[in-house]
């Protein structure tokens, strides 16, 4: 059967993710390696996201706010183990203006250095501290309960459209508590926002669980993480959230009078996802004719194609689905006004519908002549696209029935799409007893092993060095430890002592 994208999963999964991302007009390259420009479509998928977790983030009591984009580096200084952890990958300003260089171009000038270098944010934890130490003072004043929306650079050395950019956009919330009870339960109430952000809207199924020490965020006490399954079966960490304990704390002097009036250190969390998610979504739901999008996160659910003729009947076949789009717009599917576009861009229909097919609108309604004789329209639904044969699957319908039943069917495909992510990421865990059990799994030829899941004593240190150092020969990491297990019987698959608990362990995006 031919599809719409150049390449299939099937034969080139890399390849094929960056033809999507071109096919459905998501994203470019921008000539700045690692920096990427994010198309209307992209971008819209980005809103929706925005607009969606925003709305979770107030209704658990934080409010938004936004900080400078530049950081003194000496800010950085301050968290001997942050700064270590960033330190390679972070963009620098050095100087606030360039002259000429006598070759007919620019440098910039040696009189214009900056006394303190500014840091542009990887993350911003250090300015917020700081901000924190000055708004803190008494317990009256906790818990403080902040996010912001905004960009951040890491400087990563391999890059991918999306998953792993220089320049990213995300939200960070960042809190201080009273005690380290209150922070961890912040922590983990943030992973459940967004565990449930994941499912209901980007219908990704996911595995929240606290991440092994090696993996932790630099300076925190404990990282905690959501975890998706792409189709390839690898894994990519779509969320986090960190427990910062005292650390930052006492790094930028974040204290406060207790009830019986002595100082103590504040404990502090911090957690954020990105456009990765748009990355998870590409990966998770795409298939061989494009993207499909979540109708949660779809900037448009249901688009329009009138099939014009350069006839005087075309004015009739617009009017009508002007018609149309006015009653679909009132309709409300998954809690909100459905979002409908009449295409009338001067393009060839079939180029339209193929269009709107890669970029995975999740409905499709063509309208021709014979359709408005006969009171119908002819619905493409993107989540099953073919008929046996593999023809292309348009069911007519009255229109009345259309309006009738878009707010069902938006929810239908929403909840088929999450029903599919559910099952691949069942399927794709295996549990595994001995370590010669994992080396076979991960065979070479093995084409998508998933992940496993095997217990372990959870070693620290120098033990656990060792046990990264044994994953990477086959290109695998710890993903998380689940949340919400029970006792463990038997040994640590690595070590032999008694097992505390499970873990997931895959090779990862
Ligand atoms: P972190 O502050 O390192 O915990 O990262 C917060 C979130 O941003 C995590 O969900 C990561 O998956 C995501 N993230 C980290 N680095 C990148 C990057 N280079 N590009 C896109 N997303 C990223």
């Amino acid at each position: 059967m031919k599809h719409a994208l150049p390449v299939t999963r099937e034969a080139d999964f890399a390849a094929w993710y960056q033809s999507v991302i071109a096919e459905a007009d998501l994203a470019e390259e921008s000539g700045v390696r690692g920096c990427m420009v994010i198309r209307p479509w992209g971008y819209g998928i980005w809103e929706r996201m925005q607009r969606l977790l925003n709305d979770r983030i107030k209704a658990t009591g934080h409010e938004n706010c936004y900080f400078p984009l530049f950081i003194p580096l000496s800010y950085f200084e301050k968290e001997a183990e942050h700064v270590e952890g960033f330190a390679k990958e972070m963009a620098v300003v050095t100087h606030h203006r360039l002259i000429g260089d006598g070759k007919g171009g620019l440098t910039p000038d040696p009189a214009a250095r900056l006394e303190e270098p500014l840091v542009v944010r990887p993350t911003s934890e250090t300015v917020i501290g700081t901000a924190f130490s000055r708004w803190i003072q008494s317990w009256r004043d906790l818990p403080v309960l902040i996010n912001q929306w905004a960009n951040v650079v890491r400087w990563e050395m391999r890059t991918r459209m999306f998953l792993r950019t220089a320049e990213f956009l995300w939200q960070e919330g960042h809190t201080a508590h009273a005690s380290a009870e209150e922070a961890l339960e912040e922590t983990l109430r943030m992973l459940e926002v967004y565990r449930e952000f994941a499912e209901t809207c980007l219908a990704l199924h996911t595995i929240a669980g606290e991440k092994p020490e090696n993996e932790r965020f630099p300076g925190a006490v404990e990282t905690w993480s959501i975890e998706a399954m792409m189709q390839d079966g690898k894994a990519l960490q779509a969320g986090t959230s960190h427990f910062l304990g005292t650390n930052f704390a006492s790094a930028q002097n974040i204290r406060f009078q207790n009830a019986s009036g002595e100082l103590e250190l504040a404990n502090t969390t911090s957690w954020g996802v990105s456009t990765r998610m748009i990355g998870a979504v590409i990966m998770t739901h795409g298939d061989d004719d494009g993207l499909r999008v979540p109708p949660a996160i779809a900037p448009w659910q249901v688009v329009i194609v009138p099939m014009l003729r350069d006839q005087p009947e075309d004015q009739a076949i617009v009017d009508y689905c002007r018609d149309l789009q006015k009653q679909l717009a009132a309709q409300s599917a998954l809690g909100e006004p459905v979002r409908a576009l009449l295409d009338l861009k001067p393009a060839k229909a079939a180029t339209k519908r193929w269009g709107w097919v890669k970029k995975g609108a999740p409905i499709v309604i063509e309208v021709g002549g014979r359709d408005v004789a006969g009171g119908n329209v002819s619905v493409i639904q993107r989540t099953d696209l073919y008929q046996d044969g593999g023809k292309l699957k348009s069911a007519v319908m009255p229109r009345g029935e259309l309006v009738e039943t878009v707010g069902a069917l938006l929810r239908t495909i929403q909840d088929d799409l999450l029903a599919r992510s559910t099952e691949a990421l069942r399927a794709g865990i295996t549990p595994v007893d001995d370590w010669s059990a994992v080396e076979s799994h991960f065979a070479e030829s093995r084409r998508n092993p998933g992940w496993v899941d095997v217990r372990w004593s959870k070693p620290t240190g120098a033990a656990l060095d060792q046990v990264v150092e044994r994953l990477k020969a086959l290109k695998l990491t710890i993903r998380n430890a689940p949340q919400g297990q029970g006792a463990i019987e038997g040994d640590c698959i690595f070590t032999g002592a008694p097992a505390v608990e499970r873990v997931l362990i895959g090779r990862a995006y």
